[in-house]
């Protein structure tokens, strides 16, 4: 067990002109590696694959938060893991796989017609027999044992602090599923998608929750033109926002859902009166290579060197 993240108020000159109350539960802040939500939805299958004696195969990107915590917490729970991941060999040295591998996670290299498969029955089959001893995690590590992990912060939030909306940041849903799951209809909950055609989200995180709950709903509107894409003005709107706000962040989720946060303000979606809950899903590794590949060229936090291999 770890200690429910801490809750941090947000001062902002615009949110005292507009009445609100800002508070951002800190998820990043449960362990300096691990990744918020994606300790979350590890937690439960690390317990599972402990309790069969088994490894952990998953998949992931070459910059993948999921894979890079997954690959600590297993080494740090003596579980051997296997990524499978999307894309060439020479991504092994990237910022993000160089720490899988100093974890032990063992690194298979697909391409993309491969990668594809990852939701495929037949595939599954395979990789199972070809790892008998490995129990398999879909990507982002959204299974139905990750809901029950992510609704931990609902729980946690009952003794911390009141609110009236949350707001998160959306990739494949399953962190807004568990969340919608475990509020039973309580609060208002808004997940912030970060990619561009996301509609197909709906169904799945309704499929995820259950149906029976209409108190959540996701805003399309804040991709900043796709899946971990952003201008340079963007980056440094995030940065100045930030930086104001005292919390740090990253262009992919957390920096996407400050943005919509300040125009939805701005815009009055809230009216006067209202708590506003922002859960921070972690993810600050993923900055180790948007400097590596030169996407952009000062953090807004330091980040732990990489480690080397000879
Ligand atoms: C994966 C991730 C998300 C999105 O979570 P989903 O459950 O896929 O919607 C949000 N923030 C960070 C930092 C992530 O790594």
């Amino acid at each position: 067990m770890k200690p429910a993240s801490p809750i941090q108020t947000l001062k902002h000159q615009l949110f005292s002109e507009k009445k609100l109350q800002v508070f951002i539960k800190r998820d990043d802040l449960i362990d300096p590696i691990i990744s918020g939500n994606k300790w979350r939805k590890i937690k439960q299958n690390l317990h599972l694959a402990r309790k069969n004696n088994k490894g952990i195969l998953s998949f992931g990107g070459s910059y993948s938060n999921h894979i890079h915590a997954l690959a600590f917490a297993c080494h740090q729970h003596n579980i051997p893991s296997i990524g499978i991941i999307r894309g060439e060999q020479a991504y092994q040295s990237n910022y993000t796989l160089s720490w899988a591998r100093h974890w032990q996670m063992q690194l298979q290299f697909v391409d993309r017609a491969t990668y594809r498969l990852r939701h495929n029955d037949a595939y599954l089959k395979k990789l199972s027999e070809q790892y008998p001893d490995y129990m398999v995690v879909p990507e982002g590590g959204s299974n139905t044992l990750a809901l029950d992990g992510v609704g931990d912060v609902i729980s946690e939030l009952r003794h911390q602090q009141s609110f009236d909306t949350l707001i998160v940041p959306v990739g494949s849903g399953g962190t807004l599923a568990g969340l919608v799951k475990a509020d039973e209809n309580q609060h208002k909950l808004i997940g912030i998608c970060v990619l561009k055609g996301g509609n197909y989200l709906q169904g799945d995180i309704e499929k995820l929750a259950g149906k029976q709950y209409d108190n959540w709903r996701l805003m399309h509107d804040f991709h900043l033109g796709g899946y971990a894409k952003f201008s340079a003005q963007a980056y440094q709107q995030m940065c100045h926002f930030a930086a104001t706000l005292n919390i740090p962040f990253e262009p992919v989720y957390s920096g996407k859902m400050l943005l919509a946060l300040k125009q939805l303000v701005e815009q009055d979606y809230f009216p006067a009166g209202h708590k506003i809950m922002l859960i921070h899903t972690g993810g600050l590794q993923g900055l180790g290579g948007m400097l590596e590949r030169g996407i952009i060229t000062k953090a807004p936090i330091q980040l732990p060197d990489k480690p080397n291999f000879s």
